[in-house]
């Protein structure tokens, strides 16, 4: 029975635009039945639901590396369930590699200001090590909007500049869609990204067109599954980042 209705409804939407299938004439003809979406308990106040790998609680770096050697993670680990860029040690990214994820990630700029423009509270997080979301203290602190918080980096201005005063806690809530190559190594479909910083939507399902370069055109080197990095960008930003977990998908 239940199948008999998802198997009709396939063949509605099938043969829309189809003139001469009849439209459905009860409702129960557009609802069906499988496939079940799977249950995930959400979290609160921002905590990780049940699905989500979590990969920065506060307690320890241990899913993390040094992008640099992929050695040892030399941020400043905090008491308070944070950690902080050390300046000049490098980025550093995640041990495990992703494709297309949700992401949440929660990140502050020092309260006590310092630098201008792209030098005051300059950081990032990047998707799969190449394509950059830009963190920045913009609180009174105009730099080129292609650059500015929550642009992708050159690429894609943010529709809004939704931070919270400098020295309080931000949030990243994070759609992506891994690109595609095929055999011979050309890409055959662009990454996209939906962004919401502090649940304000800033980037809206917009094309990546390839990696996020300070200079020259973004470049497009087939890759697979890669890591989750977080920029140093070695200007003593202070930046902190907190409760930071993705759910896989696809
Ligand atoms: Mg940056």
């Amino acid at each position: 029975m239940v199948l008999g209705i998802f198997m009709s409804v396939s063949v509605c939407v099938q043969a829309q635009g189809n003139d001469h299938v009849t439209e459905p004439a009860t409702p129960e003809a557009t609802e069906f039945y499988k496939p079940v979406p799977k249950t995930v308990v959400p979290g609160s106040h921002n905590s990780a639901p049940s699905d989500a790998i979590v990969l920065f609680d506060g307690s320890n770096f241990d899913a993390w590396e040094s992008s640099k050697d992929k050695g040892k993670v030399n941020w400043l680990l905090n008491t308070d369930g944070s950690m902080t860029v050390k300046d000049k040690s490098g980025n550093i990214q995640t041990k495990r590699k992703f494709g297309s994820v949700q992401l949440h990630i929660e990140w502050r700029s020092p309260k006590e200001v310092r630098g201008i423009g792209q030098h005051r509270a300059n950081s990032g997080v990047f998707l799969q090590e190449r394509y950059e979301v830009q963190v920045l203290d913009n609180n009174d602190n105009e730099t080129y909007v292609n650059g500015q918080v929550g642009a992708i980096y050159k690429q894609h201005v943010p529709l809004a500049k939704a931070s919270v005063p400098s020295g309080e806690w931000n949030t990243y809530d994070i759609i992506y869609h891994a690109p595609q190559f095929n055999a011979n190594g050309v890409k055959t479909k662009s990454a996209t990204i939906t962004v919401l910083h502090n649940n304000v939507l800033i980037q809206d399902h917009v094309e990546i067109q390839g990696t996020t370069e300070y200079i020259g055109w973004p470049k497009n080197e087939p890759h697979g599954k890669a890591a989750l990095m977080l920029q140093d960008h070695g200007d003593n930003s202070g930046v902190s980042y907190r409760n930071i977990w993705v759910r896989e998908f696809r």
